[in-house]
Order: structure tokens, then sequence, then C-alpha cells
């Protein structure tokens, strides 16, 4: 991988957009069975702005619907793309190199980031996943290892660079930045949280929806969701359901072989559960950057 790889090489080109005749139930429902956060708006092929799954909750968690009808119907009845949507969008040129890609993406702490052309038209989006991915595709052609790396409060020696001869060099992928609670679901007591937010930063964004993870390991200061995954986290530090396996929904992870995501189901019986796979993984099978988590009402 070179840094100075143009970012057209891994950018999604094939993006679903919307433009500000669509209903904002439309575009839930679009974002709901793609699993995308942010969908750019477009008039023609021009990026007139970006709308965030974030926006469309928060609107109808302020007036309380939680009914999905009565959601959609609220949603289309109140509000427009046109009053929901972010114009000030943060782009990166179809020249950009995935230095500017990062770049971006860190100083704009954003997760996403559309690319346009001199005329302002959308010819892709680039993710922080796509940059984790074509990471760990880089890695398995140069027979480097990729260790994950949360909080470091691993006390098994989880995060150290100690591999051995079949690879030629290490890297420590620090999920720092993936530190925020991307959805919060009132309706079902849940929320979407990135990998990389430890337990404070992850407490305080759910406690401004009057929620808690209630999951506090000795270790909550510094350690992170991803970690806590990763390692089958006890919470030693509360009573009754503690351990993370209890609070998990699904999972989504970059994987040598590409995105790995688990579904979100209210219960399921059939067969193994895919998630055990990443529980207490300790990151051998790939990079988990988000899970959506069961929360409860703060005390
Ligand atoms: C003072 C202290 C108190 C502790 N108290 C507790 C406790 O109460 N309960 C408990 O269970 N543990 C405890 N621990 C152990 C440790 O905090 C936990 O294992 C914690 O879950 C690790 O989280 P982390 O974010 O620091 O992960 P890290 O230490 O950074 O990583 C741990 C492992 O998970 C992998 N990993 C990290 N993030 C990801 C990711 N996003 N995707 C894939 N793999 C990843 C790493 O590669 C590594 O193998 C304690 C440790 C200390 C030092």
């Amino acid at each position: 991988m070179k840094v100075s790889e143009p970012i057209t090489h891994i950018m999604t080109t094939d993006v679903i957009t919307v433009n500000t005749s669509n209903k904002l139930s439309e575009v839930r429902r679009l974002m709901a069975d793609n699993s995308i956060h942010h969908m750019p708006v477009v008039d023609g092929q021009r990026l007139t702005g970006i709308i965030s799954y974030s926006d469309i909750l928060e609107l109808s968690f302020t007036e309380s619907v939680t009914d999905p009808i009565q959601r959609d119907a609220f949603l289309d009845d109140r509000c427009t793309i046109t009053a929901l949507m972010n114009s000030d969008v943060v782009t990166v040129s179809n020249n950009a190199t995935l230095r500017d890609a990062a770049k971006a993406l860190v100083g704009g702490r954003i997760h996403s980031v559309p690319v346009v052309d001199g005329k302002g038209h959308l010819s892709g989006m680039i993710t922080s996943t796509d940059l984790i991915r074509t990471l760990l595709d880089w890695a398995c052609d140069a027979k480097v290892a990729v260790i994950p790396f949360g909080g470091g409060t691993s006390v098994v020696g989880g995060v150290e660079g100690d591999v051995d001869d079949r690879y030629r060099a290490v890297v420590s992928l620090d999920l720092g930045q993936l530190d925020r609670v991307l959805d919060v679901e009132r309706s079902s007591m849940s929320a979407r949280i990135q990998a990389g937010a430890t337990g404070p930063a992850l407490e305080s964004q759910l406690a401004e929806h009057g929620l808690t993870l209630r999951h506090f390991p000795q270790s909550f200061e510094f350690s992170t969701l991803g970690g806590w995954l990763a390692t089958r986290a006890g919470g030693h530090f509360a009573t009754v359901y503690t351990h993370i396996d209890d609070l998990v929904q699904s999972m989504r992870a970059v994987t040598p072989s590409g995105l790995w995501e688990s579904r979100r189901l209210p219960g399921s019986g059939a067969g193994p559960s895919p998630d055990r796979v990443m529980l207490g993984s300790e990151g051998i099978f790939g990079v988990i950057t988000e899970a959506w988590m069961h929360s409860v009402d703060t005390p």
C-alpha cells in the first residue's frame, strides 16, 4: 500500500444517493436496508449535501415517536431532506491520495467522505472501513501482521508485536479515532457504537440519551468497546449482567477476506451464534469496527 495511491483505486463508486424530492421515510429505509450511515444528496450529479441516519433518528427521538409506521409518517409530515441535510460537506477531490483521504477523515472527525470531480459531481465515497480494508489487503500481500490496538490495557500481551518468522513486520492499528456513538434507537434501547470508543467516551455520548451500557471493567477509563468484545471482558465493577457477551446484538469487522457483519435480530436460536466468532478473538480474525449494543436507562 502506498499512501500516495489515488483514492479512485479503492473508493466505492456505486454510491446510493437521494435528492431533495425523496421523502425522509424513504431515506431512512434505504439507510437501514443497506447499513448506510451517511447518504449523499445530489441534484443531478452535483453533490448538494449529506444526510445522516443519526439526524433522522434524533428527530423522531426528540418527538418521542417510537412506532415505526408513526415514525415514518411523522418524518414525512414534519421535515424534509433540505431542512435536515448538512450542506457544508467535507469532500475530497478525485485526484486525492489515500493520505489526503485519511487526513480528511481524521481532521474532520468523520467516517465517510464524498469524492467529487472538478465540477462538484459526485464520483464516489470513501470510508474509514475502506482504509482499513486497504491496509489489510496490503498487509496480506506484504506478509505483515496487523494487530488491532484499542486501549492497550491487555494483561496477556494481546497488543504486543511479538509474531513469528512468517511475518516480515508488524503494524499496530490504533482504533482511537473510531470513538463515536453512531446511532441510538430508544425504542429498542440499543446503540450502534464504534469500536475505538473508551468507556468514558461512549458513556458520555449515551448519557445524552438517558442511556448507559452498564459495562464497567476495572480498566473502564482506558479500555475500548472493541477491546471488550475481542477479549470477552467482564464488567467487574457492576452486578448482575456484566459480561460483554450479554450486551452485544451484532458486530461489524474488516477481515483479510473482506467485510464481515453479523445480523441484528431481536433473538435467535438458529444454529451457532456468528458473534461468537469475533467475541474473544483477540483480533486474530479481523478488526472490529462497530457493534450494536443493548443499553439500559440511566438510574
Ligand atoms: C488495571 C486493569 C484492570 C482491568 N480490569 C478488567 C476487568 O474488570 N474485566 C476484564 O474483563 N478485563 C480487565 N482488564 C483487562 C483489559 O482491560 C480487558 O481485556 C479489555 O477488554 C481490553 O480492552 P482494550 O481496549 O484495552 O484492548 P487492547 O488491550 O488494546 O486489546 C486487547 C486485545 O483485543 C484486540 N483488539 C482490540 N481492539 C480490537 C478491535 N477493534 N478489533 C479486533 N480486535 C481488537 C487486540 O489486538 C488485543 O488482542 C483489566 C486490565 C487492567 C490493566
